[in-house]
């Protein structure tokens, strides 16, 4: 756990805060961690694909 600068009031709060406890803004770095998650996804969604192509590229006669 760190420490960030609010970017609302400018006061510093811990980044595992939902909100920042002098403002009640949304944190900016919480959100930061939710885009890694969807990145983390999509390249699931990319292996997957790979294998489904490279399994039809296979199956399919030559
Ligand atoms: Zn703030």
């Amino acid at each position: 756990m760190s420490r960030v600068r609010c970017l609302y009031c400018g006061r510093t709060i811990a980044d595992d805060q939902a909100r920042c406890p002098h403002c009640d803004a949304p944190s900016h770095y919480q959100q930061r961690g939710f885009r890694f998650g969807a990145r983390q996804r999509f390249v699931m969604f990319f292996v997957v694909l790979a294998v489904v192509v490279l399994g039809l590229a296979l199956w399919l006669p030559r």
